[in-house]
């Protein structure tokens, strides 16, 4: 059948490898009359268009083809503890309609999720699109993230009554589409790479807000453990491990314990502040309060410690921080970057690039997105929906 295989033409050409029907008819070794059958049949979807003209090596100009960003929408949700970012997003990840409200995951699943659905219903009557040009959803969530069941697979404090929670299929059901669940650091570092970093591979980011978290890119793709529980470096324990502070996962000495968001609060209010969450440490420690500085600094070159082993381990091209803490940007950063060039060898960071998250806030949102899109245009689903299971609703404009 014709569009079995066209899923694999629009991959070449979403990852840059193919620009023109003849870049196809090289890669794939596919005939010219197959290879033309089949892109008409994704432009004819609405997936992909004719974008431009440029000059090919035999001298006539050749059509250029790109992911047609009209041709359906995600919709994203990066749900945190306190609160929520919701969007509507095309074909490229571009944001149709995007909003940031207060929400408490602690409620549960049931309200928060009735919650989410009725913000995205809004939000595509808002980009002036309908629930039929929905092709998949993405969602983040703080905590630890089952990819294969979309589930949270063990009891993390700010999310009391999600463990195992279906969650996943109930949104899936309401709004007949994939969705893709996972972990809030994943999903920023998936999101981060593929809009400000492409070409930085291996891209390793790491999340420093309420809690600690870790995700890798690796040639534009998640570096995946056996388990799901890859990247959880905030409960590795540092040195002081035994006598350490008590960790919210039960243990003593875990880095989060002392150099998370949430850490560095609980010891501002021991000292009589008045700062109920990772957010309230960086407002005081941008007055230039002594005591808030000295701990973002302090917990800057924790975690560089705790990264010059991951550095030596993986040698990325980049580190990206992100999360609340980046927003005491020269001393967090720069506190990390000094600790990790002093305990790191030569060579793994010689290349070594460490910045601060250009997407700031919105890195999650963005990511869930994009890993929403990763589904939805990924070969496979592609295919399927051009066999008819699930048909996207093409609309001519590029
Ligand atoms: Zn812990």
């Amino acid at each position: 059948m014709l569009g079995e295989r066209a899923g694999q033409l629009l991959d070449l050409i979403r990852r840059g490898r193919a620009r023109t029907r003849g870049d196809l008819i090289e890669l794939t070794g596919l005939s010219r009359s197959t290879v033309a059958a089949r892109v008409d049949l994704l432009v004819a979807a609405g997936y992909l268009c004719e974008s431009g003209r440029e000059a090919s090596a035999r001298g006539r100009p050749s059509n250029v083809l790109s992911v047609d960003g009209s041709g359906g929408v995600v919709l994203a949700a990066d749900l945190g503890a306190a609160h929520a970012k919701i969007a509507v997003c095309d074909l490229l990840g571009r944001p149709l309609a995007e909003a940031v409200h207060e929400l408490r995951l602690a409620d549960g699943p049931q309200p928060v999720l009735r919650w989410v659905e009725e913000r995205w219903r809004e939000m595509l009557g808002a980009a002036g699109v309908t629930s039929g040009h929905v092709l998949g959803l993405g969602v983040c969530v703080p905590g630890p993230v089952d990819v294969a069941t979309g589930r949270i697979v063990q009891h993390t404090p700010v999310m009391p009554g999600w463990q195992d929670c279906p969650f996943r299929d109930h949104l899936e059901r309401q709004f007949g589409v994939a969705c893709v669940v996972d972990n809030d650091a994943n999903a920023m570092a998936f999101g981060e790479y593929h809009t400000e970093w492409p070409a930085s591979s291996p891209m390793l980011f790491v999340k420093v807000a309420t809690g600690i978290g870790a995700g890798m890119v690796v040639d534009g793709r998640l570096l995946r453990g056996a388990d799901s529980g890859e990247g959880d470096i905030g409960h590795v324990r540092i040195s002081s491990a035994d006598d350490g502070p008590l960790c919210v996962c039960g243990a003593r000495g875990c880095l989060a314990a002392s150099a998370s968001g949430r850490a560095l609060a609980r010891v501002l209010r021991e000292q009589g502040e008045d700062v109920p969450d990772s957010r309230s440490v960086v407002e005081l420690a941008l007055t230039g309060h002594a005591g808030a500085t000295r701990l973002v600094r302090e917990a800057g070159l924790m975690i560089g410690d705790v990264l010059a082993t991951a550095v030596s381990l993986l040698n990325p091209r980049m580190l990206v921080l992100g999360g609340d803490l980046v927003l005491v940007q020269d001393l967090f950063v720069g506190a990390v970057r000094e600790r990790l060039y002093q305990r790191t060898q030569p060579q793994a960071a010689r290349g070594l690039r460490v910045e601060a998250s250009r997407l700031g806030d919105r890195a999650g949102v963005v990511g869930a997105a994009r890993l929403a899109l990763e589904e939805v245009l990924s070969a496979e689903a592609v295919d399927r929906a051009l066999a008819g299971r699930q048909q996207p609703v093409g609309r001519p404009v590029c």
